[in-house]
Parts: C-alpha cells; sequence; structure tokens
C-alpha cells in the first residue's frame, strides 16, 4: 500500500513550470540578493529652474547593476518588486543613499541642490512612512526642504483621505510633495485642492506633443494655468528639443527636466556635467527660488 500510495502523490505532482515562471522565479531571487548586496545604484537626472537656467533639482532614479546582465533599468524590477514585498526595502535604500549623496554634493558646493525622490503606491500605504523618512533625514544631515517626494496621480488618488492625512504630517516635517506623471491617471480636481502638495510634474506624452498635437500644447498649457491658481511649482518631464523648452520657458512652465538637458547619470558623472554647467560665480550663489 505504501508503495502505492507514493505511486499515487507522484500522479499529482504539479505540470512542469513554464520557462515565463522559472525566468520570474530566478529573477525574484537574482532581486532578493541585490539587496542585500548592494546592487543597486541611484542616477541623477537634472531639472532646470526655466528663469535662471540653474540646476535646481535632481530626480533620483534606480538602477540595478547586476553583475552579468549590467544595468537594468527600473520598469524592468519595480513592479516584481512591488508584486514580492520588497519595495519597501528597496525604496528606503534609494532615498537614503539619495539623502547621503545630496547633503555631500551641497557640501562640496552644489548649494541649494534639491533631490526627488519617486515613492511606490505600495510605500505610500505604509502606516510608519514618516518615521522611516524622518530617520534617514536625520542620519543623513540632510535639511528636510531639501527632499521633494513623488507620488503618481494614480497613487494620490487612490484612499484619499488617507493619503492627505499622510501627506500632511509628511509636510509638517518639511518635506515637499509634488505628484508625478501629471495628466495621465485620473485627478479629481476638488482632491487636488485639499492635497498639501507643492508641485505637479507634467507627464512626458504631453511635452513630446507640444508642436505635433495642438491638444497636447492645450493640455499643457491647461495644466501650467491650473499649478499656477493652486500655487504650485510645474515641472515639464521629458523636455528632448530646444523648441519644447522654449515653448515652456514662454508659457512660464517652472522647471523643465529631460534628455535636452541630460540623462540620468550615476553619481560622477553628474558631478562633471555638474562641473561644466554651471559658472563659477552660480556655485559661490545659493539657489533659493
Ligand atoms: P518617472 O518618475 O516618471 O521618471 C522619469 C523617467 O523618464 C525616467 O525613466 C527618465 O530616465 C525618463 N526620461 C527623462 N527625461 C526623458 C526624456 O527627455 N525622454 C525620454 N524618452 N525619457 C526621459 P527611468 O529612469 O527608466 O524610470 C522609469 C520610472 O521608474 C520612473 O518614472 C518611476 O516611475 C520609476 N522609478 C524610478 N526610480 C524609482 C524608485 O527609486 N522608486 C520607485 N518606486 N519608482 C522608481
Ligand atoms: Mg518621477
Ligand atoms: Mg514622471
Ligand atoms: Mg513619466
Amino acid at each position: 500500500a505504501k508503495k502505492q500510495g507514493r505511486n499515487n502523490y507522484q500522479y499529482y505532482l504539479p505540470p512542469e513550470k513554464t520557462e515565463a515562471q522559472m525566468e520570474r522565479f530566478a529573477m525574484e531571487a537574482m532581486l532578493r540578493k541585490a539587496l542585500e548586496k548592494d546592487e543597486l545604484l541611484v542616477y541623477y537626472q537634472p531639472r532646470i529652474h526655466t528663469k535662471s537656467e540653474k540646476v535646481v533639482c535632481v530626480e533620483a532614479l534606480v538602477r540595478w547593476r547586476h553583475p552579468s546582465l549590467g544595468i537594468i533599468p527600473p520598469g524592468d524590477f519595480i513592479p516584481l518588486a512591488e508584486e514580492i514585498g520588497l519595495i519597501a526595502q528597496l525604496g528606503e535604500q534609494v532615498l537614503r543613499k539619495a539623502c547621503k549623496q545630496i547633503k555631500k554634493w551641497q557640501d562640496e558646493g552644489m548649494k541649494g541642490l534639491s533631490v526627488s525622490v519617486n515613492l511606490s503606491p505600495l510605500q505610500f500605504k505604509e502606516q510608519h512612512l514618516p518615521g522611516i523618512i524622518s530617520r534617514i533625514l536625520r542620519q543623513s544631515g540632510m535639511r528636510p526642504e531639501f527632499l521633494e517626494l513623488e507620488i503618481t496621480e494614480s497613487a494620490a488618488m487612490q484612499n484619499v483621505g488617507r493619503n492627505i492625512l499622510m501627506l500632511r504630517e509628511l509636510k509638517e516635517m518639511g518635506v515637499k510633495i509634488s505628484i508625478d506623471d501629471f495628466g495621465t491617471g485620473y485627478s479629481s480636481l476638488s482632491y487636488l485642492k485639499k492635497f498639501p502638495i507643492d508641485s505637479l510634474k507634467v507627464d512626458r506624452s504631453f511635452i513630446s506633443g507640444i508642436h505635433q498635437d495642438p491638444d497636447d500644447a492645450a493640455i499643457v498649457n491647461a495644466i501650467i494655468v491650473l499649478a499656477k491658481t493652486l500655487k504650485l511649482r510645474v515641472t515639464a518631464e521629458g523636455v528632448e528639443t530646444e523648441q519644447q523648452y522654449l515653448y515652456l520657458q514662454q508659457h512660464h512652465c517652472d522647471e523643465a527636466q529631460g534628455y535636452l538637458f541630460g540623462k540620468p547619470m550615476p553619481p560622477e558623472t553628474f558631478e562633471e556635467w555638474y562641473m561644466l554647467n554651471t559658472t563659477e560665480k552660480d556655485l559661490m550663489l545659493s539657489h533659493d527660488f
């Protein structure tokens, strides 16, 4: 009977895992290791104040430097990290690295430089997020007003009541908040008014169409006007041409970010970029906007 039982057991073995499942499984194990082995890098992309044309902020964008696969972009592992419960730990590492780096740069003369860090909607759901952030700030020595947290429009609009409380708590700490990819999710404008936010980032998809599609130009203008009305700063994402930049300057968009100025860069490359793009006189001034 024992033998038979064993045979029966074999009969119920699950079907072989598909290739996709195997790959995912391998990725999952690799990502866990990456966090332990400190394989995550933070790249920095400059954000330009359109009036003064100075760098005011950098956006921190995570990369995974895999020993054999090379540099992996966030789109290829953030969703997995969210799915398998690693995003909080990953996000904390990014925040810690970014705050430490910016404090170092400020001390070295990049006075007034601030940093924006993307938050996953799942991180935003954590009750203790303000505590985590305040600890990271304390440990890095960076002042809270130099940290901006980017949350996507869709994340902000989920569970609005709780989000407002969380955002208020973060604001009280002195941290800034921006709504990322604005225009792609769907915001209720009345909620937008209630959110204690500082700025809107116009999604790249509208910027690329400014000179091709009159509807895109109209949407960009409407968002700029909306931001001004609500006394928010407005940043254009994905600025790739001089023509787009000129348009944004003429329409009083406060800040611009995109390949026209610089791609996301590892810290050493950003330092070189900064030296080439900032005059000595600028370095002496603190960028107060
Ligand atoms: P995002 O926050 O909207 O970041 C902007 C993305 O647009 C970046 O892609 C950037 O490299 C790209 N970009 C910037 N300027 C241009 C341009 O002129 N043209 C084009 N074609 N693209 C431009 P990246 O670095 O691949 O990041 C993709 C997304 O991954 C980010 O979108 C953000 O949602 C997410 N992400 C990145 N880092 C983190 C992180 O640390 N935590 C979380 N939760 N998400 C992150
Ligand atoms: Mg962003
Ligand atoms: Mg964005
Ligand atoms: Mg975007």
